[in-house]
């Protein structure tokens, strides 16, 4: 069977993070292999405090899997401190070298509550963005990883293509952080017109968790060799489903409806 490894931050409301993660791995029929970043302090409502992993443990994490389980893909998600994703990038070489996709989601800040990632975002993905074949930021994290603001259209297509100067091989802006009444996920692949994938708005609280599933469910279709375009348009529709089908588990925020 194959595996795709999931480096992340454990949830333990299993809302995002690891255990979110290890669900949508496991529709895809694919084993998930987790190697855990960060610990937090987490509820349905809110992030209270997170504590990022010896980077050292994390480093032998990824080599012993490397070493036995056929790895198809890789999803690298919160990281916690900047040794851990120097770490991450580190252990990771030998994949990129073979050619196995690794989806990058930076994350840096909980939707409500604790900042995830210690220090300058830039800095510590300096490293991990040019092994990427995907990264991808929301509003906020583009603008701190591109260094300007991205307020319109023309800063969120500068914002993607200063993104990939860094080095990955593609950048999706997701939407879900701007204003309006439809949601536009910008793909920027390196051809010369970015892909743009829009759907409605829904109204309510913003389910938890969607930034980890989505990137976890692209990297699942590139472990099974869908083209990047067919991937990303296939996640952005399963995504838009689960936000329709999402229900309350906690006393917080809605959780992502079955895949
Ligand atoms: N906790 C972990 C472990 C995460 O990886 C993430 C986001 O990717 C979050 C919390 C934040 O999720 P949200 O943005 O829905 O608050």
């Amino acid at each position: 069977m194959d595996a795709v490894l999931i480096v992340a931050g454990l949830d333990p409301s299993g809302g995002a993070g690891l255990l979110a993660d290890a669900h949508v791995v496991r529709a895809h029929a694919l084993h998930p292999a987790a190697v855990a970043t960060a610990l937090t302090v987490q509820d349905s409502a809110r992030c209270h405090a997170q504590e990022p992993v010896d980077s050292s443990l994390v480093t032998a994490e990824i080599e012993a899997l490397l070493d036995d389980l056929p790895i198809k893909a890789v999803k690298v998600g919160m990281l916690g401190s900047p040794a851990v994703a120097r770490a991450v990038a580190a252990a990771l070489q030998p994949l990129a070298k073979a050619g196995v996709p690794i989806v990058v989601d930076p994350v840096l800040r909980a939707s409500r509550g604790a900042d995830l990632l210690d220090g300058d975002p830039a800095e510590a993905y300096a490293d991990l963005l040019p092994l990427a074949a995907l990264v991808t930021p929301n509003r906020e994290e583009a603008a701190a990883l591109a260094g300007s603001p991205v307020e319109d259209e023309g800063d969120r297509r500068r914002a993607a293509r200063t993104l990939r100067a860094l080095g990955p091989r593609a950048v999706l802006i997701k939407g879900g952080h701007f204003t309006g009444d439809t949601v536009t996920d910008l793909l920027d692949d390196g051809a010369a017109e970015p892909l743009a994938i829009t759907a409605p708005r829904r109204g309510g609280p913003a389910p938890h968790g969607t930034g980890c599933a989505l990137s976890t469910d692209i990297a699942c279709f590139l472990a099974k060799s869908t083209p990047l375009r067919d991937a990303v348009t296939q996640a952005c529709a399963r995504m838009q489903k689960r936000i329709e089908t999402a229900r309350a588990v906690g006393r917080g925020r809605p959780f992502l409806g079955d895949l």
